[in-house]
């Protein structure tokens, strides 16, 4: 990869790092980037994978349904995809939004492998990141989980979704979180 001018290229004009820098700040893009890399090392006979998080709010996306279409079509069984499935957005519940439901489902018919999953369960996780490649066709892992989980007072609260921390919350959550 080569730019002209970098504050990463020490003057040289060429950028070292492996990595390609990209803007998925708006919901549904990262997704999109995923796919056409997993598409390139299939058709590169490249053995790497690519895994993508996203969290459930993607799923209102039409670019998140486009991908699943196309990366069923083309059984690219060397994509993973995790969706934080905690059932909240930033304007409210999933239900009250869009309700998605049956979500494994839908991912079936689009030729996905689904496993579910307790999102907070790190062996659960990991027996399902093993399951790449293991069909011949893209795995989806519906990760349920608690928002603000560990903290009574994040718990399962909307509000927290994008209100920010202060001092005082900080330290309260810290408490929570650390005590035996
Ligand atoms: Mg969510």
């Amino acid at each position: 990869m080569e730019k002209t001018s970098c504050k990463k290229c020490n003057g040289t004009g060429k950028i070292k790092e492996n990595f390609i820098p990209v803007n998925s700040g708006a919901m549904g893009h990262g997704l999109p980037i995923a796919l056409g890399m997993a598409l390139a090392a299939k058709r590169g006979n490249e053995a790497w994978k690519t895994y993508v998080l996203m969290s459930d709010g993607e799923l209102d996306c039409g670019t998140t349904w486009e991908c699943a279409l196309l990366a069923g079509h083309q059984k690219l069984n060397n994509l993973a995809v995790i969706i934080d499935y905690n059932g909240f957005q930033a304007m409210g519940t999933k239900k009250e939004v869009l309700d998605v439901e049956p979500l494994a489902d839908k991912w079936r018919a689009f030729n996905w492998e689904v496993v579910e999953i307790d999102g907070h369960d790190y062996q659960q996780i990991s027996d399902a990141l093993d399951k790449i490649t293991t069909a011949q066709k893209p795995l989806v892992i519906i990760a349920k989980t608690t928002k603000g989980k560990g903290v009574s007072f994040f718990e399962g609260k909307l509000e927290w979704h994008y209100k920010t921390i202060d001092q005082e919350h900080y330290q309260k959550a810290l408490e929570e979180l650390t005590k035996d």
